[in-house]
């Protein structure tokens, strides 16, 4: 995994990685000055559309039918 710095302050990007449908998705969150991106397979992706595969990516729920 590679660190990168903020684009914005030069502080560390914190990464968060979450799996979709597609893939994964990787955000970074500065913590200097809460700067954020999204990267989808190593290229920079829309918050949005990161959402949109979200809500496509089946969750478990507890109140699921059985
Ligand atoms: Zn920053």
């Amino acid at each position: 995994m590679s660190e990168k710095p903020c684009i914005k302050c030069g502080g560390p990007l914190v990464s968060i990685s979450l799996r979709v449908t597609t893939g994964m998705r990787t955000m970074y969150s500065c913590s200097e000055c809460d700067y954020r991106v999204w990267e989808a397979e190593g290229s920079t992706t829309e918050l949005g559309s990161v959402l949109h595969e979200l809500s496509k990516t089946r969750v478990p729920r507890r109140n699921s039918r059985q």
